[in-house]
């Protein structure tokens, strides 16, 4: 099906106003997860055969996240739906004021490799509990897990309400010629501007889940034992190919020995090697080559090694990196720490504030002045203190970026707003009609609109 015929038959199957009934919502939510849950040998297999990516983390990270937001939208989708009355203004007195939950109309999700089911799925899954039609376009890179998608949702699901594109950049961009209701992109700043200037011809709405450098500031009174388990295990998750993975470490000096030698002693120990079943390996040879370009042999004090056959670099810690170097210029998205030493907490602070503002910032530290420095003096999407990649589990918190790293969030009711236009329904009786408001005036009504507006 081409572009047009797509997006015209959705379109008019949205005004046909089905999608507005919540039960046909809900069915649409069972009818998919039932589809995931019984495909689920056939998605891990794609995801492995893609990149290599493992059971658990294909049901921790992929499924299992598809399935918490499908079970949150059918349990809460009554009350996200209804009409919430706000209170009324004086001067509209008499009268009562709404907000109802609109659904767009028809909406594009365009969705990024490093997670590819979670992050073309979720979206769509919020889309369609909002009540809006969806065409769905994965990333091309897992070439498995795109076909996948694309013939669980196109052999069961009419393409006039969910149709997953398979393709490209070139239908990405036939996509984006489109007029959309509203445009859901994940992936890069850079590509996330060229998805914001086609939206904009149109002026849909857009919200952009974008990438940048994800700090680590370890203070310290850091509990360096935990902060090292952590952190490993977030940086290290799909090889570091993570939107919100720790990006680079800033440590305190006194701490900066004692820190890396734990680091080293957890990387070891979790058995990185290559064919290690947990360790996934880089999506393809460009960002292999992309990022084997980044590691500094003179810096590095772990890893270092790389198989171009098996696309496996071994996580790879670098110390006394400075910001001229390589691995500092862009964001990394793969299994290479990079640690530099602050002396003082506000020299840390300063350093983050200077730069993009990143997706993701994290603290390990137990001081409460500085948790409040971290929390309310940088700028960033969302983060932990004491943890890494955690907040991005809990349904309860919006998830997105800041400034480069994105615009807008999702996840839970936030994903339910993201996909929903806020209409404002003022609701007036016919009795009881002031005649402040109407021509002519004179000098009492002028004191009374005084009066009522302050
Ligand atoms: P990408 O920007 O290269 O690709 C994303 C999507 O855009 C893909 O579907 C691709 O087909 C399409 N695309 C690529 N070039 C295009 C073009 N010229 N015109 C139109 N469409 C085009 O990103 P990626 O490599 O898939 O993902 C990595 C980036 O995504 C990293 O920066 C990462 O931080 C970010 N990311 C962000 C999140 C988040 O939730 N904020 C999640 C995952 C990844």
């Amino acid at each position: 099906m081409n572009t047009h015929n797509i997006v015209t038959s959705q379109r008019n199957f949205f005004k046909s106003h089905i999608t507005l009934d919540i039960e046909y919502r809900k069915n649409a939510l069972r009818k998919l997860k039932a589809l995931l849950k019984s495909n689920e040998r056939l998605m891990h297999d794609a995801i492995y055969e893609d990149f290599g990516k493992s059971e658990f983390d294909n049901y921790a990270t992929e499924l299992g996240i598809l399935y918490k937001e499908i079970n949150y939208y059918i349990d809460n989708i009554e009350s996200l739906s209804a009409p919430k009355r706000v209170r009324t203004n004086l001067a509209n007195l008499p009268g009562n004021s709404y907000i109802y939950q609109d659904p767009y109309g028809c909406t594009l999700v365009i969705g990024a490799w490093n997670y590819p089911y979670q992050l073309s799925l979720s979206p769509a899954i919020a889309a369609i509990a909002a009540g809006n039609t969806c065409v769905i376009k994965p990333s091309e890179l897992p070439a498995n897990t795109m076909k996948v998608m694309a013939s669980l949702i196109n052999e069961n699901f009419p393409a006039e309400y969910l149709y997953v594109v398979t393709g490209g950049v070139e239908e990405t961009t036939q996509l984006l010629q489109a007029k959309f209701d509203k445009i859901f992109f994940t992936g890069s700043t850079r590509v996330g501007k060229i998805v914001y200037e086609a939206a904009a011809k149109n002026l849909t709405p857009v919200t952009l889940e974008l990438g940048g450098k994800s700090p680590v500031i370890i203070a310290k009174s850091a509990n360096l034992e935990i902060a090292v388990k952590r952190i490993a295990w977030g940086k290290f998750l799909n090889s570091g190919q993570t939107c919100i993975a720790p990006d680079y470490i800033l440590v305190e000096e006194s701490v900066k020995e004692k820190f890396i030698a734990l680091l080293i002693e957890r990387i070891k120990a979790s058995n990185y090697i290559d064919g290690a079943p947990h360790f996934t390996r880089i999506i393809n040879k460009r960002n292999f080559d992309r990022l084997t370009n980044m590691i500094d042999a003179s810096k590095v004090i772990c890893g270092g090694n790389t198989n171009e056959n098996t696309l496996y670099i071994e996580p790879t810690v670098m110390t006394d990196v400075s910001w001229n170097d390589k691995v500092m210029q862009e964001e990394i998205f793969g299994p290479l720490l990079p640690v530099i030493s602050f002396k003082t907490f506000n020299e840390a602070i300063e350093t983050i504030q200077e730069k993009d503002k990143p997706l993701s910032a994290y603290l390990f530290s137990h001081d409460a002045n500085e948790k409040e420095e971290f929390t309310t003096k940088i700028s960033f999407g969302g983060g932990c203190i004491n943890d890494v990649i955690m907040h991005i589990s809990n349904e309860h918190l919006p998830f997105g970026g800041v400034g480069n790293s994105g615009i807008g969030n999702y996840h839970g009711k936030y994903g339910f707003l993201c996909f929903s236009h806020q209409k404002s329904i003022f609701k007036k009786p016919t009795w009881g009609e002031p005649n402040l408001k109407y021509p002519p005036y004179n000098n009492s009504k002028l004191s009374w609109i005084k009066r009522l507006l302050g």
